[in-house]
Formats: C-alpha cells, structure tokens, sequence
C-alpha cells in the first residue's frame, strides 16, 4: 500500500470542522484588529530563507526542503511565512499602503525535523505580520491580540513569555559576554552548537539538546546587556502588558530560532505538555535585509496543528460537527422526482437536508438516517403528494406531527431549533 511520507498527516472529514472552527474564530479577530489575509507561494527561491531566516538557524542548516528545477534553479519549499509575506511587501508595492500594514495567514509549511509529537514535516501556520512601525504599543497590541484569541477559543492552559533580544548594537557587548561563558565548557556542547560558537552565539541557547541546555543555565542575561533605546522599548512594553493586565514571564533565555528577531520576542506555551503554541517577535532589520527600505515589523505564527491539539483539551465537550436537519425517506418514482424538488429548494433555504440516491428501500432509507443521525425524517409516498400532507418524526424524541407540504410549516419546523 502506498502511504503518506513521514511527518505528514490527512486532515479527515471528522477533524474538519475543528480546523475550519478555529480557522473562523482567527479570522474574525484578526479582520477586527484590521488584518486582511495574504496568501504566497509555497516554493520560493533559496536565497529568501538563507538571507531571511539566517545560515545558522537550524531551519537553514537542518531543514530545509531543496531542490534545483528543470531550470537549474535553487528552490525551496517554505519553511516559514515571514521571509515570503516580506518578500511580497518588497516586491509588490505594498508599502506604499497607509501604516501599519496588517496582514495575515494560514499556510502549510515544510521543514526536515525530527518527526515526534507536536513536531511535523509539513505543517500548518496561522500568523500575521505587522509592518510600518517601531512602537512597543504594537508589540502589546499583537500580544493582546493573542491572549483574546486564545480567550475566544476557551483556551485556558496557556502561559506566556518575553524577552528582549536587543539590536545589533548591544548584541555585540552581549556576545562577547556570551563568548567568555561559554568558552571554557565549549568541548561539552554539541557539534552544531560548535560551529555557531563563533558566527552566532546567541543561537547556542536555542539549542533542543538537553546537555547544552543545563551548559545554558547560568548564561549571562541579554536584559543586562540592553543599550538605552532597547532597554526603554522593553520597560514601555512590560509596563503596558501589566496596565492591561496581561501576565507574562520573563524568560531571558528566549532567543526564537529564526535569526531575524530583534527586541521583543514571546511565546504562548501549553502548561499541559510545555509546547510553545504561538511564538512571534520583533523584526526590524528584515525588510531592509531583503531588499526594502527600513521597514519596522513585527509578528507571530501558530502552528496550528499544536494549536487543534490545546484546543481540544480545553474544549472536550464541544460539539463542532454539522449535523443533517432533515432525511426526506420517499416511495415510488412520482415521489422521487417530488422529493428531488423539496430537498433542492430546502437547501437553497441553507438546510441540511438529505434523500436517497442509491435507488434503496425504505427500510435502508430509514436505516442511513438513523446512522447519520438526522434530526427529523419526513416521508413521502403517492397519497402525501394526493393530500400534500405528510409527517414529520423527530428522531431523538420520537414524536410524530402532520404537516402541510405546501405552507411554510416544514420550513418553520426545520428552522426552529
Ligand atoms: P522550535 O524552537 O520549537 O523548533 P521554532 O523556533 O522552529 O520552534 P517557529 O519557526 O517560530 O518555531 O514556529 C512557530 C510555531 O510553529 C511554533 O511555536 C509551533 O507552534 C509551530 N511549529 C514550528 N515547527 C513545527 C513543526 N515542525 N511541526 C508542527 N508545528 C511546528
Ligand atoms: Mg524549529
């Protein structure tokens, strides 16, 4: 039998409605904070994600799906959103839109991980970027942004962190710093943190390797290295978010594994298995680095996947499926042709409503609706056309009315709860 690769799923009938409810729920907030949705293309060229997410980034380095098309080309499958939104920000005249702009999305990605719980090879992300301008009020507008979805979504097991990763000026004190702390243990940590020792070592604390985490634990704090502007951006943001009364933690290891972040960086974590749900930062030197002109930014990605999975454990008695109003059972061809008429103009009303098209008995009619658990049955032979009556059963209370098939009765019916 031939199966799906590695790291991939199906996203079934009965998980649909999960996906298009949260889906729904996104969007609307998103719509309120004026976010429109963009959609951009899943292969782009290499060089995007080397010079937008960084060479020393794991996503980079580790996983990045690539190939060379018929045209000798350097492609590869996007393995995040932002590199290609801002791309498009460059490319398509966007900023010449009024500031901030707001955008937003949803779009599988593809990365060549270690397939394990909560982490997957393609994968989905809903996210949104804000681009135009340098406040830390945006910063707690899109935090805010956030805990009302997660509220939205009754989603209650969820924590959340900051911290400042600075800019390129007080990341070089930093470094430094870093560099002295490290050095001496640097033989204990692993192979790939080694060849980041030199070129980045702030990526060294975004390690996953248990080991190089307890190295990391006495690692000197950025917050302590902040230059006088990142330093009043993060009291300003921290400030705001207590104003508002949004709780946070700070956690001055929180470096983010893309390479673009700067200042402010957070991330919503499920207090239930300790998954990072949405994660996001600042990233003011981004669109200059691909071509633009300084353009301030900011934004996050969920992926939803981890995001279905904390939902559900919030939400355990939330019926999301659709379920069928009306099963129209009939006898006799004269009844077919007339039930096809009642069912067609039913739906165009926005019911639910189905009818045999297998040509099967009564007894099959009636079977299929109860597995498929209709609400109501009406059934309709030749004397029901004759009389234009016919009756109607509720199938969970058993009770049976007469209706007139030429009044706005069945309609009412249906409507009513
Ligand atoms: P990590 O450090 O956990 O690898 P990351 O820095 O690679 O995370 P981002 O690129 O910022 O994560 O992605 C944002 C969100 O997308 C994550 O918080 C997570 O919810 C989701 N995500 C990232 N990678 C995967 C994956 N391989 N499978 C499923 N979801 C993912
Ligand atoms: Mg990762």
């Amino acid at each position: 039998m031939l199966q799906k690769l590695k790291g991939t799923k199906d996203i079934l009938p009965k998980e649909i409605a999960t996906w298009q409810y949260i889906e729904s729920v996104a969007k609307e907030l998103f719509e309120n904070y004026g976010y429109n949705e963009i959609r951009v293309p899943v292969i782009e060229s290499l060089e995007l994600f080397q010079r937008g997410v960084g060479e020393t980034t794991d996503v980079v380095q580790k996983e990045m799906y690539t190939f060379e098309d018929r045209g000798g080309r350097k492609i590869a499958l996007r393995p995040e959103g932002t590199a290609g939104v801002v791309r498009a920000y460059i490319e398509d005249g966007l900023s010449s839109s009024p500031s901030p702009l707001k955008l937003w999305y949803h779009m599988p990605m593809y990365r060549y991980e270690n397939v394990q719980k909560g982490r997957q090879r393609e994968f989905n992300q809903i996210g949104v970027e804000l681009l135009g301008t340098e406040s830390y009020m945006a910063d707690v507008e899109i935090i805010e942004m956030c805990k009302s979805l997660f509220e939205k979504l009754n989603i209650k097991d969820i924590e959340l962190n900051i911290n400042s990763i600075g800019c390129k000026n007080c990341r070089k004190e930093y470094t430094k710093a870093l560099q002295e702390y490290i050095r001496p243990n640097l033989d204990k940590y692993c192979d790939t943190c080694k060849t980041r020792f030199d070129k980045n070592p702030m990526r060294i604390l975004d390690c996953k390797e248990s080991n190089c985490k307890k190295l990391n634990q006495n690692a000197p704090s950025i917050l302590d290295y902040l230059c006088d502007e990142c330093k009043e951006h993060f009291e300003n943001l921290k400030y705001l978010l207590e104003r508002l009364d949004i709780k946070y933690k700070i956690d001055s290891n929180l470096v983010r594994g893309l390479d673009y972040y700067t200042k402010t960086v957070f991330e919503f974590m499920s207090k239930i298995d300790g998954l990072t749900v949405l994660a996001g930062g600042r990233y003011d030197g981004l669109v200059e680095e691909l071509g633009g002109t300084s353009t301030k930014a900011i934004g996050f990605a969920s992926g939803m996947e981890r995001l279905i999975d904390i939902f559900k454990q919030n939400n355990k008695e939330l019926n999301l499926e659709k379920h069928m109003r009306l099963f129209i059972a009939y006898v006799g061809e004269d009844a077919n042709v007339y039930t096809s008429k009642l069912v067609s103009n039913l739906r165009k009303n926005g019911i639910y409503v189905e009818k045999d098209i297998m040509c099967r008995s009564l007894k099959a009619q009636f079977k299929y609706a109860d597995k498929k658990d209709a609400k109501y049955i009406l059934t309709i032979g030749d004397n029901e056309i004759i009389n234009k009556k016919a009756i109607i059963k509720n199938m969970k209370t058993g009770e049976e009315r007469e209706i007139n098939l030429e009044d706005e009765s069945l309609i009412n019916i249906l409507k009513d709860n």
